[in-house]
C-alpha cells in the first residue's frame, strides 16, 4: 500500500489493494463467489476507497489513517449495498446467463434472514469488546486468559462458553494494532448506520450524495474529527438512531 501524500513533485498517488481468500474456479466454472464473500469484498472496497480518494497532505493523516472508532464505518457503510434488493438484482446473475437474477423469493428469503440471531452475535461483539478492554487495562497480568474470558462469556452471553475452546488464542484484534480498540466496530457500525440514511433517503445510486460523501469523508483522511465530518455529511450532530433501527430495536 502506498499512502497519499504531497511531495515536492506532486501528490503522491494511493496504491492499495484487497488480497482476499474467495471461492477459487473450480469443475469447469468460473470463481462464484457467495453472498458472504460479496459482502466481504464490499466492506474491503469501503476501506480501499478511503485509502484511495485521499487528498490528505501527509502520509500520516492519509485515507484510512484516521481514528479507531471511526476507521471502519466507511466500510461497513458499503455493506448495506449487498443488502438491497435492487442492488443484488443488478450485480447477480446466473454466471451462463447473466440475465437470469436472483430470484424474487431467494431475495425475500435473504433480507427475512439478515436479522435472525443479531441479538446473539451483536451481544457476542460486545463480549469481545470487553474482552478486549478488560485485557489492555487490567492492573495486574491476566495468566489465564481462557479462564478470564469464559468467565466474562458466561457474564455477558448468560451462558457457558463451549468447554475446551481457547478463544483468546484466535483473537488477532488482541495485538494486530487493534489492541483496546476491537469496540471501534460497533462503535463506527453506529457512524455507518447514520451516515447510510442519507443513501437511503436519496437514493443508494444517486451520484450527488456519493460524491458529497466523497469530498467531506472520504477525501478528509484524518485530517479533521471525524464527528466534525459526520456533523457535516449528516447536516446535524450523529446519533445511534439508525444502528438501533438496523438491530431493530426503537428506544423509547
Ligand atoms: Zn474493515
Amino acid at each position: 500500500m502506498i499512502s497519499g501524500a504531497s511531495t515536492q513533485n506532486g501528490y503522491q498517488e494511493p496504491v492499495s489493494v484487497i488480497v482476499g481468500n474467495f471461492n477459487p474456479p473450480a469443475d469447469g466454472k468460473p470463481s462464484l463467489l457467495s453472498h458472504d464473500e460479496v459482502e466481504t469484498m464490499f466492506h474491503e472496497f469501503g476501506h480501499i476507497m478511503h485509502q484511495t480518494l485521499t487528498k490528505a497532505p501527509f502520509a500520516s493523516l492519509s485515507g484510512t489513517s484516521v481514528k479507531t472508532d471511526f476507521v471502519e464505518a466507511p466500510s461497513q457503510m458499503l455493506e448495506e449495498w449487498v443488502w438491497n434488493k435492487d442492488i443484488l438484482r443488478t450485480l447477480s446473475g446466473h454466471y451462463k446467463n447473466n440475465d437470469e437474477k436472483l430470484p424474487e423469493e431467494v431475495l425475500k428469503t435473504m433480507m427475512d434472514l439478515r436479522k435472525y440471531d443479531y441479538g446473539k452475535s451483536y451481544t457476542k461483539q460486545v463480549l469481545y469488546a470487553l474482552f478486549d478492554l478488560s485485557i489492555h487495562s487490567s492492573s495486574e497480568p491476566v495468566l489465564d486468559v481462557t479462564t478470564f474470558y469464559n468467565d466474562l462469556h458466561e457474564q455477558v452471553m448468560g451462558f457457558k462458553a463451549a468447554q475446551g475452546n481457547h478463544f483468546p488464542a484466535t483473537f488477532g484484534h488482541l495485538m494486530s494494532g487493534y489492541e483496546a480498540g476491537y469496540y471501534g466496530y460497533l462503535w463506527s457500525e453506529a457512524y455507518a448506520a447514520d451516515m447510510f440514511t442519507r443513501f437511503e433517503h436519496d437514493g443508494l445510486l444517486n451520484p450527488q450524495v456519493g460524491m458529497n460523501y466523497r469530498h467531506i469523508i472520504l477525501e478528509q483522511g484524518g485530517m479533521q474529527d471525524p464527528f466534525v465530518l459526520l456533523k457535516e455529511f449528516l447536516g446535524r450532530e450523529p446519533d445511534s438512531e439508525a444502528f438501533y433501527k438496523k438491530l431493530g430495536l426503537t428506544l423509547k
